[in-house]
């Protein structure tokens, strides 16, 4: 008779069988949609009890925590900052006839300094602004850069060593340096300028005696990286000497015939004269119908030609 055949129809036990296994899957369900229920319920309750993301300006709530938000670079705190900001993208807006207005840029290299407090002094009393290429020979003045700044002066970088025989040894090491000035004045500032002043101007010939043709390669390659330099179209003669008496400077600084002047001064310890001097160079130019601007984007971009 071979095995039991009951017409294909499940035997009462297994039929019994099935019906507990149907229960069972019933019954885990139905914990499961309970548990789910309880789950979705204590969520609203607790998304109800935590505080609601306050609006943004623009009445959109920001549904990103902040533990949340992805690692981006700080922007820049304003629009004078983002302005300002070392950005390789902005290279090509740079515009190098100026305004074409009687404007004289005032540009301070080497400071900060016991100098700097009186520089800004006779800003503040002129009411109008300067530019400051800053160096880190002095760290416990640095907060003078800062004071410049939130003054309304613009902050470009000079060098944080200053060392001809080290920074215009190799490009790498002058960006080595420019980048440590960079992160200087960022501590200062909150960011990084994208102006700069090249020790001894880009006609400077001192860096061919460290490295052949390397002023050559500094001007496009700075620019690459999205800096701008200012090099300066009349000195003021501080340079030459420890205080060099104020009719001398008054006499290097105050000429005819440009419509930008790029006017370069020293902010220095031993340069006393220099402040000395600014206000009969800054009423010279006034009384001629010049304003005076610091350095930004829109300014003059005074190159010299490279000698090296
Ligand atoms: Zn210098």
């Amino acid at each position: 008779m071979g095995r039991a055949n009951n017409g294909g129809r499940p035997s009462a036990r297994s039929q019994q069988r099935q019906a507990r296994g149907l229960l069972v899957v019933a019954g885990v369900l139905c914990l499961a949609l309970v548990g789910g229920v309880a789950a979705l319920f204590s969520l609203v309750a607790s998304a109800e009890s935590a505080p609601a993301p306050a609006p943004t300006e623009d009445g959109f709530v920001d549904i990103i925590q902040d533990d949340e938000a992805p690692a981006e670079p700080e922007p820049p705190a304003d629009d004078r900052a983002a302005d300002l900001a070392l950005d390789p993208e902005k290279q090509t807006d740079w515009k190098f006839d100026g305004t074409g207005e009687k404007t004289v840029y005032l540009t301070f290299d080497d400071g900060p300094s016991d100098n700097t407090p009186r520089v800004l002094e006779v800003l503040e009393r002129y009411g109008i602004n300067a530019t400051f290429f800053v160096t880190g020979h002095e760290p416990d003045k640095a907060h003078y850069i800062k004071d410049a700044y939130e003054a309304g002066n613009s902050i470009g970088l000079h060098s944080m060593t200053h060392n001809y025989g080290q920074i215009y040894v190799s490009e790498e090491a002058f960006f080595s340096d420019l980048e440590a000035v960079g992160n200087m004045v960022k501590e200062q500032i909150g960011y990084v300028p994208y102006l700069t002043r090249f020790p001894g101007g880009a006609s400077n010939t001192i860096s061919a005696n460290y490295c052949a043709g390397i002023m050559s390669a500094l001007v496009d390659d700075v620019q690459a990286r999205g800096y701008q330099f200012y090099d300066w179209n009349v000195s003021s003669g501080d340079a030459s000497g420890t205080n060099v008496p104020v009719e001398t400077l008054v006499q290097g600084s105050c000429v005819e015939g440009y419509t930008n002047v790029m006017l370069l001064f020293h902010d220095s310890n031993t340069k006393d004269t220099t402040p000395e001097a600014l206000p009969q160079i800054i009423e010279y130019y006034l009384e001629r119908g010049y304003k005076f601007e610091p350095i930004t984007r829109e300014a003059f971009v005074c190159h010299h030609g490279v000698n090296n």
